[in-house]
This record gives C-alpha cells, sequence and structure tokens, in this order.
C-alpha cells in the first residue's frame, strides 16, 4: 500500500525545521507505542545534529506491554536516547519529561536559563494531547484532521523548559510498504485513503503469527487457519457477515478486524519489532 503525502508540503516542513534546529537543546519525538517504527519520521534522525532525543512511546495503552519495554530497551541502545511510555493516563506522568529534559541538557538548568525542546511527531500519534498535558491547559487542537499550515507555537513549561511546537505536518515512512499497511492497520492514515480488505490480510497475517490466542479468543475460533485469507472468511462467518443470501461479506469481517484492532478490542498489540525494523531498513535501502 502506497502512502501519499505532498512533496511540497514536506520540503516546507523540513525546510522550517532545519532552520529552528540549531536553537534547540533536544527533541521530544512523539512515536505510537504499537508502531515505533513506521511512526518515526525520518527527519528527526537526520536533522538531529547529535542533539538529545525523547522518544515517547504514546498510546501505550493499546500497545503490548512486553514489547514496549523492548523498544525502550532498544531505542536507548544510542546515545543520547531516552524512551518513556505513555498512556492515557498521562496527566500524573508528564512530569518525567521535563525531568528528563533536565537530565539530558545539565548545562541549561538554572536560573535565568532554559531548555527548548522541540516537539514533534507525524498526525494522530497524539502529539497534541500530550502538549495539553505537559502545558496544564488547552493549547493545540486534538482529534482533529490535522492543519497544513499551523503556525510555530511556542508553549512555556514549568521549569524552565519552553516547548517547540513543530509548524507544517510531519510524514510517517512512506517508502516503506509494509509501514503503509500498519500506520492503516492502527488509524494513523485516514479510512479514504486505505483498502480494507488488503490492510485486513496484511493484519490477519501478522496477527496469525504474533498473537494468535488473542485472535481465538475474540473471534470465538478453536483453531486457527494458516492463510490470512481464510481467517478473515472463518471469522466473518461466526461474526454472520453474510451477504447475497450465503455469501461471506469479507470487506464488512475487514472493516471489524480493523476497527477492533485500533480501539484495543482485540487486545493489546504492537505491530513492529525491533527486528522487523532493521531487516525492513536493509530492504528499503535496496530499493
Ligand atoms: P496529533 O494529530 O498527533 O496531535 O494527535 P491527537 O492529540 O489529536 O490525538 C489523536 C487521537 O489519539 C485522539 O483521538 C486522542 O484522543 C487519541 N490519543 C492520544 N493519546 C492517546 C493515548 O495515550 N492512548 C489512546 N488510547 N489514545 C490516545
Amino acid at each position: 500500500m502506497a502512502i501519499q503525502w505532498f512533496p511540497g508540503h514536506m520540503n516546507k516542513a523540513r525546510n522550517e525545521i532545519k532552520e529552528i534546529m540549531p536553537q534547540m537543546d533536544v527533541i521530544i519525538e512523539v512515536l505510537d507505542a504499537r508502531i515505533p517504527y513506521s511512526s518515526e519520521n525520518p527527519m528527526v534522525a537526520t536533522l538531529r545534529e547529535g542533539k538529545p532525543v525523547i522518544k515517547i512511546l504514546n498510546k501505550a495503552d493499546l500497545a503490548d506491554p512486553k514489547m514496549t519495554q523492548t523498544w525502550k530497551d532498544y531505542f536507548e541502545q544510542e546515545n543520547g536516547v531516552k524512551a518513556i511510555a505513555f498512556g492515557n493516563d498521562k496527566a500524573a506522568e508528564v512530569h518525567r519529561i521535563n525531568e528528563l529534559c533536565k537530565k539530558l541538557v545539565p548545562h541549561k538548568v538554572g536560573a535565568d536559563k532554559q531548555i527548548k525542546a522541540m516537539i514533534m511527531g507525524i498526525p494522530n500519534v497524539g502529539k497534541s494531547t500530550l502538549i495539553n498535558v505537559l502545558a496544564g491547559r488547552i493549547v493545540a487542537k486534538t482529534g482533529n484532521e490535522p492543519a497544513v499550515t499551523k503556525a510555530q507555537q511556542r508553549i512555556k513549561l514549568d521549569d524552565g523548559i519552553m516547548l517547540y511546537d513543530t509548524p507544517g505536518m510531519l510524514w510517517p515512512k512512506v517508502e516503506n510498504e509494509n509501514s503503509g499497511y500498519r500506520l492503516g492497520a492502527t488509524g494513523a492514515i485516514r479510512d479514504t485513503a486505505i483498502e480494507y480488505e488488503e490492510v485486513a490480510s496484511y493484519t490477519a497475517e501478522y496477527l496469525l503469527h504474533a498473537y494468535p490466542e488473542l485472535l481465538k479468543a475474540r473471534y470465538k475460533l478453536d483453531e486457527l487457519p494458516e492463510s490470512d485469507w481464510e481467517f478473515v472468511e472463518m471469522a466473518g462467518k461466526k461474526r454472520g457477515c453474510i451477504r447475497g443470501g450465503n455469501q461471506i461479506d469479507t470487506y464488512k469481517m475487514s472493516e471489524i478486524l480493523i476497527n477492533e484492532l485500533r480501539d484495543g478490542i482485540i487486545g493489546r498489540i504492537t505491530m513492529e519489532t525491533p527486528t522487523m525494523r532493521e531487516e525492513e531498513e536493509i530492504m528499503v535501502a535496496g530499493l
């Protein structure tokens, strides 16, 4: 599944970030804990200029806790990178971001000093929600279609930290087809751009291998089939997705599977592992 992103918007965002990056002390990169690889923006690594990065594994309430820990350990192998997981109950925990900023940029701590932190994230990872919790008030619009021409925002936090919200819209891993499926499955890509049956079969294939017990339990199946499409048909039959008299409505079942995955109803699921990331990076580089 190819993802469309507009080159004009990508260039604009890149230029704006390039311009303010030199002033920044630390980068706060918001990721979706279910897809920590595909929800990265490739620019963060290239424009980082060796600055410390705090990776937020957001929506961790929907992700597999064991995998979230695996990703955290994996990310922290890199120098200057720290990772924290957040779920729906962020309010009590966000002070950890301030603490980490101060730890990572100790020379900017103290009276008359200010840490400049840039917050970055592709649409729908929960960046606006996090900004509002950090600010303790509504400063960013949440849950809406992302605005493309958004002005640079500065938000003063306690503890001498100035948060810079990145202008423009960051794109996800557009060059990797597998990422396209996983971004579609988790809802990072809008519904009009996804092909439900294709995304459902990709999702079923992954879940059959990574979370078979959750599939069995949710769709009340004693045994699982080998192939993704057989699973969609089997679950569709079980769910009564029938059309034209006795045909299984695979489109309807595909929608059910994706919506239940997005809502966390199947269980806490992570769609990517660090191994997949490394293998796919090699594959994409070779294209
Ligand atoms: P943005 O496009 O990155 O600014 O994303 P938003 O802040 O608008 O959030 C996108 C959607 O994700 C909204 O429906 C939020 O309520 C939801 N959301 C944000 N953070 C979390 C989280 O930690 N857990 C869950 N389950 N949903 C979240």
